[in-house]
């Protein structure tokens, strides 16, 4: 990671001032995406990032941008579900969308180019739902989110005569981060520089960031976004101490996310639903292109979320043990297994629950962001634009040359010396 103050004072004063209307700190999905819905709304607008592009959470999600009815396996539609409803449409829309794009909505980004892993992703369970998941699954108000699909429609891995059982096909689709990443940083280059925003560089008084000399370079800015994921805790709680204002607080859900590499790993992506003794996934399985044309699995859901107190042996262990349970025919013998563990930053909430929506908050002249979810990323660019409504963008965007540019990151299914 670059690090704190660099340069002279004299070798700072040298150089003109770059003053921004926004400064975004953090260059995962949330501050790539801000950067671009901003500069397109006029503001000026630059990004700092630490360490490499994505190199939190968003490298490591399963780029499923989900319409949140695997939040309605409780057997009914919760607030998480609706609110998240209509963002795999928006995306597709954005998907659509090239540079001169006319028809985006300001919290929009033209994604045309970016790879789609998967149009569609589905359910799977080994027999029949029974009880309220059943009849809820039959019911209308899912109908139309929700399609049981016949054999010569299910995914290539379910095809295996030995499956006996039902298959469901969401609405949702997979996108492929790192390629969305790159799309994104690319856009903007010269306005995302390699840098760690310090605690004690923050002044949410108006007009004001308290001198920050980003290597060496001195920039102001009207507005701070703080998009930093969990980064986000140290860097409130610093402008808590600065300025007494009353900030968010914000918690971490953990997760131990498990890599699976073999030839018969195919394209695979799904929600096992089985035997379910809560509202969340078995085991959710998306896959990843790998740079001699194989794929790995990533999976998560309760392997991931219940795996967190065990070792990363006992967690392979126990991928082993739920996949030959769910997929009992594939022969995945001589797999290289590895586990990633991973906080998932958010708001903190009542009873640390998962939070229903993506989150902005003004404090002075500071932006709180956490969009919660990689799907929700428009949801929090609409509330960013309705926070900075009475802003004018002022400055002219800004010309740095010189500055170091942070990179992109690496995916951790990805093998030293891969891709
Ligand atoms: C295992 C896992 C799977 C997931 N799967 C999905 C999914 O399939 N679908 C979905 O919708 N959501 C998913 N999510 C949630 C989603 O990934 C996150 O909500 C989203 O990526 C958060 O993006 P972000 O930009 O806010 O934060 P991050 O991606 O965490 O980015 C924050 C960035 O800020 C930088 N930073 C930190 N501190 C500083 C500082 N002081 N100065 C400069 N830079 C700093 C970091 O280096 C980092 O690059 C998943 C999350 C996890 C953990």
């Amino acid at each position: 990671m670059a690090t704190g103050p660099s340069t002279t004072a004299d070798a700072a004063a040298s150089r003109p001032v770059i003053r921004l209307d926004a400064l975004i700190v953090g260059g995962g999905v949330a501050g790539l995406w801000l950067l671009d819905v901003l500069r397109r709304q006029g503001f000026s607008a630059a990004l700092l990032e630490g360490d490499r592009l994505g190199s939190g959470q968003t490298l490591a999600s399963q780029g499923m941008i989900h319409g949140g009815l695997k939040y309605a396996l409780s057997g009914q539609l919760t607030g998480a579900a609706e609110a998240i409803a209509d963002m795999p449409a928006r995306w597709r829309h954005c998907l659509a969308q090239g540079p001169q794009a006319t028809d985006l909505a300001p919290g929009d980004v033209a994604l045309q180019g970016v790879n789609l892993l998967s149009e569609d992703y589905f359910l799977w369970s080994s027999g029949a739902l029974r009880g309220r998941l059943g009849s809820f699954f039959a019911s209308r108000v899912l109908r139309s989110r929700i399609e049981r699909l016949k054999r010569p429609q299910f995914p290539t891995v379910l095809q295996h005569p030995d499956f006996r059982g039902y298959v469901y096909k969401l609405q949702d689709l997979v996108i492929d981060v790192p390629d969305l990443l790159h799309h994104l940083g690319s856009r903007h280059q010269s306005a995302i520089w390699h840098w760690t925003l310090a605690p004690e560089h923050l002044d949410a008084r108006p007009g004001a960031l308290a001198g920050i000399e980003v290597q060496g370079q001195r920039v102001e800015a009207g507005v701070t976004l703080l998009c930093a994921g969990a980064g986000n805790e140290a860097l409130i709680e610093g402008l808590r101490q600065n300025s007494g204002l009353a900030l968010p607080a914000m918690q971490r859900r953990p997760l131990h996310q498990v890599i699976v590499r073999h030839p018969n790993c195919q394209p695979f992506y799904a929600h096992y639903i089985s035997q379910l003794t809560r509202p969340e996934p078995r085991v959710t399985v998306t896959s990843h292109p790998l740079s001699d044309g194989s794929w790995a699995w990533y999976l998560g859901g309760q392997l991931a979320t219940d795996g967190v107190e065990r070792s990363a042996d006992a967690q392979i262990r126990c991928a082993q043990t739920l996949l030959a349970e769910c997929l009992p025919w594939l022969d995945l013998s001589g797999a290289s297994y590895d586990t990633l563990r991973i906080d998932r930053a958010e708001p903190r909430q009542q009873d640390g629950r998962r939070p229903d929506q993506a989150y902005a908050e003004r404090a002075g002249n500071v932006l709180c962001c956490w969009p919660t979810k990689l799907s929700l990323v428009p949801n929090l660019a609409d509330q960013v634009l309705d926070l900075l409504k009475d802003q004018t963008p002022a400055r002219p965007q800004p010309a740095a040359p010189g500055l170091t540019r942070a990179e992109p990151g690496r995916p951790a299914w990805l093998e030293p010396g891969d891709g």
